[in-house]
């Protein structure tokens, strides 16, 4: 039984269960163009070897016009200045009976004050304050860190170099937990899978989603 989810399980099964099926139940890839990723996969590339302390000049070098003003842009920026704590960091934790996590792009902190960096060279979610990335991570690292004075989410948004911060509070950890748990269950429990989009032209599954 499923009984582990990251965010982009839970982002696929709200978008289409039945994508969802094909990609996490069935566990059919389907490969896709990695060229759309690129510049973000260099960014966070880049973004960890500095926060760990190593010589990225060769690096650098290697970046386009517009990579290199994204990770100036990432380099100035207030949050990513502070110190860090843990960098592509994998954390987990348990809501009632459904284990969620991912890995984190670094995780910051200004005495006892901690921030979970998003790093974003496209665009930021349209409802980043409940997108499921931002409930489960600030909800694992709740638990890992235990105590603590204040606890935000901050996706920087690199492209127009501008922090959206979402900051945690209790009210918060059970509104998510419950949001977490109502997805999973729904998840765990249904077993009708329809499309809930009109985008199934750009869905990688579409040839075989014909034919199921
Ligand atoms: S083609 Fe459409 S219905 Fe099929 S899996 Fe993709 S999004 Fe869902």
């Amino acid at each position: 039984m499923l009984n582990n989810f990251s965010p982009n399980a839970l982002k696929t099964y709200k978008t289409c269960p039945k994508k969802f099926y094909f990609k996490y139940v069935e566990n059919v890839n389907i490969p896709r163009s990695a060229l759309p990723f690129e510049k973000g996969k260099k960014i966070h590339a880049l973004a960890n070897y500095y926060l760990q302390g190593l010589n990225t000049d060769n690096f650098e070098q290697a970046l386009t016009s517009e990579e290199l003003q994204i990770w100036q842009n990432l380099k100035s920026n207030e949050f990513y200045q502070k110190d860090c704590l843990k960098s592509e960091f994998p954390l987990m934790c348990k809501v009632e009976k459904y284990w969620v996590g991912g890995r984190l792009d670094a995780i910051v902190y200004d005495k006892n004050n901690y921030y979970i960096l998003d790093y974003k060279t496209g665009s930021i979610p349209e409802n980043p304050e409940y997108d499921f990335q931002t409930m489960i991570y600030l909800l694992c690292l709740d638990k890992y860190l235990k105590e603590y004075n204040s606890l935000s989410f901050v996706y920087i948004d690199l492209k127009n170099n501008r922090n959206h911060i979402i900051e945690f509070s209790a009210d918060k950890r059970k509104l998510y937990e419950e949001k977490i748990v109502e997805i999973c269950e729904k998840i765990t429990k249904g077993k009708i899978y329809k499309c809930n989009t009109n985008s199934c032209k750009f869905c990688e599954y579409s040839k075989i989603c014909l034919i199921e």
